[in-house]
């Protein structure tokens, strides 16, 4: 196949044309084909099967590829809490696979080491951690809810990790809060019923009021609360838990907190809006993902401590082979339920060093202000509602129009590669969901986005 850069070149213009198409929204914002026309269209078998693919044939299936991409970058992709990613991301990836180093131990990747603590002192110092904080990166914020949840394990109850749990170990999270945590809770071997729900306002954040109460009666019950989850912001409706007096709370009953803030972490970035994360500093533990609001490709998400030392209980099994008792500030494999992994960090960094935090925390601010000009649409039109005033780029709502079935106006969207949004149950009841993540959305999108709506909507019965 000859050099990298003969190939990189051929490639890479192609993959610039699928980019700029993409931004001016030329084509459709995703594939309405099924898998099976997909793999034909492909012709992946075949290719496969002939293992004889040259440059030209190569640049064709990357075209095709792309054509069938669901197209991040595209003004009317408003679906899912993925980054569209950044120049500085993609060049980290290529770079990532060249190397193809892992940070597991230091001698199999110096830079890609040095990289990722780099980028994880970074995270800390955003969250007012620097000195005394400590942190590890992970493949997700799924993954990172669990290694948070395990530190509050090995805080709260030491013996857990050579002797099992104790019946009596219960995490505290509303039903709101991501499916990860629960499935974090059952994966731990606690039992998905040590998952205590606390109760919600109508839109999914902790009830303060009623907290109290709620762990009294976990712990009449005999129940030992070792965590509490807050979520920034929360999946479904993309609001803000109270963080300031759930910190407070855990302070006084003794409870471990953490901050799940795959998503909205992020606002940290933004002078506007790090308000709405008021308390964060006083978690025990934090997870954000890099791979949502900072423009990095997936995976790249950091686990973040308070205390350097809650890092310390978390995988206890000794490696001789691998890891020296000396070697814990060296040797990431210690603190990451991985082996073999990338180095996460270097997207976040390349967009760092490229861009600057200031962009970043303005990409942030930019995509908040659509989902509040949206709001402001919606409150114009009498047939459609909003039930909330958006607290970040995730925002659920409303077509009225008797009979009107949100989940069919969604698909019809979607099979005419139109607008690509997501749904969700709020309160009962079916509602359109919007995640802004492309920086190419406008007003004239969030505009069109209604009158499509409205178009479709009244005979998608
Ligand atoms: C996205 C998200 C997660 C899961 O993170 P992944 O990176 O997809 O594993 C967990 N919690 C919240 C609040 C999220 O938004």
């Amino acid at each position: 196949m000859g050099q990298l850069s003969a190939i990189g070149h051929a490639v890479l213009a192609e993959l610039d044309r699928y980019r700029e198409a993409t931004r001016r929204g030329d084509a459709p914002v995703v594939s309405a084909m099924t898998i099976d026309e997909v793999a034909e269209k492909l012709g992946l078998q075949q290719w496969m099967d002939r293992g004889d693919m040259g440059v030209t044939e190569l640049v064709s299936f990357v075209s095709h590829y792309c054509e069938l991409a669901t197209n991040l970058n595209h003004p009317r992709y408003m679906a899912h809490q993925l980054a569209p990613t950044d120049t500085p991301a993609v060049i980290a990836d290529l770079i990532n696979s060249v190397t193809n180093n892992t940070t597991l131990i230091y001698e199999m990747g110096p830079g890609g080491s040095a990289v990722d603590r780099a980028v994880c002192d970074w995270m800390l110092a955003k969250i007012g951690w620097s000195g005394t904080g400590g942190s590890t990166l992970t493949s997700g914020g799924t993954l990172g809810n669990l290694i948070a949840l395990l530190a509050a394990r090995s805080y709260g109850c030491p013996g857990s990790w050579r002797d099992g749990n104790p019946p009596d170990l219960t995490v505290l999270a509303a039903p709101s809060s991501h499916y990860s945590v629960r499935r974090s809770v059952a994966v731990m071997g606690l039992g998905e019923s040590a998952l205590w729900p606390l109760e919600t306002d109508r839109w999914g954040r902790i009830d303060l009021d009623r907290l109290p109460a709620a762990i009294a009666a976990a712990r009449d019950r005999g129940r030992r609360p070792i965590a509490l989850v807050g979520t920034a912001c929360v999946t479904a409706s993309g609001l803000h838990d109270a963080l300031e007096p759930l910190a407070d709370l855990c302070r006084d009953e003794g409870i471990w907190f953490h901050v799940d803030g795959a998503h909205g972490a992020a606002a940290l970035l933004s002078p506007r809006r790090r308000g709405r994360l008021a308390g964060i500093e006083r978690a025990n533990s934090v997870s954000w993902d890099a791979h949502k609001m900072l423009r990095t490709s997936t995976l790249c998400t950091g686990v973040l401590f308070r205390e350097r030392d809650f890092l310390d209980g978390l995988f206890q099994q000794q490696a001789r082979y691998l890891f020296r008792d000396e070697s814990v500030d060296l040797d990431w494999g210690q603190r990451s339920f991985e082996t073999t992994k990338p180095v996460l960090g270097l997207k976040l960094f390349l967009t760092l060093a490229c861009r600057g935090e200031q962009a970043l925390g303005e990409y942030v601010d930019q995509q908040y202000a659509k989902a509040e000009l949206l709001w402001e649409l919606i409150d114009q039109r009498p047939d459609f509602s909003c039930p909330y005033r958006p607290e970040s780029n995730v925002m659920c709502f409303r077509y009225l129009p008797a009979g009107a079935d949100q989940e069919r106006v969604r698909q019809r969207l979607r099979s005419a590669g139109r607008f690509h949004l997501s749904s969700t149950r709020l309160d009962g009841e079916e509602y359109l969901r919007v995640s802004l993540m492309s920086p190419y959305t406008g007003p004239a999108e969030l505009r069109e986005l209604l009158d499509a709506i409205a178009g479709c909507g009244v005979d998608a019965k």
